[in-house]
């Protein structure tokens, strides 16, 4: 998968601020962050997204990296927003399975991440 971006970045090829990597998963800032905190974790594999035979093992992986990931954005006793757009209609834009993690400032009540803007 050489013309996904995110393979891109997880091979190296492709620059990025990264925050956090272990064997299965790299989370790294998302370009445009929409909070002061917005960090992406990605598989290091290809899956277009969650039902893209993602095993349990990377499941795991990809969501136990969310608290580190926290932790080390400092946002883990704060809050933070954990999202993931998967497919059209939820307006996914990169066909790479990714974890948004969001924080930094306070969001609105419900799905969506600020009130009026
Ligand atoms: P989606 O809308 O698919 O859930 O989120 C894709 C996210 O990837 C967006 O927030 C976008 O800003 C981010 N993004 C797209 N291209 C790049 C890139 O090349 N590098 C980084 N770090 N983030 C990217
Ligand atoms: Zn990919």
């Amino acid at each position: 998968m050489d013309t996904c971006i995110f393979c891109m970045v997880a091979s190296g090829e492709m620059d990025a601020r990264k925050v956090y990597e272990d064997e299965l998963v790299i989370a790294f800032d998302d370009i445009a962050p929409q909070a002061p905190v917005h960090t992406l974790i990605i598989p290091k594999s290809h899956h277009i997204d969650l039902g893209d035979d993602v095993s349990p093992d990377l499941l795991n992986a990809l969501f136990s990296a969310v608290p580190k990931v926290a932790k080390i954005k400092g946002v883990d006793t704060s809050g933070y927003r954990v999202i993931v757009n998967n497919g059209r209609d939820a307006n996914q834009t990169v066909g790479h399975l990714h974890v948004h993690v969001i924080g930094g400032r306070s969001m609105s009540h419900g799905m969506v991440l600020f009130d009026g803007e």
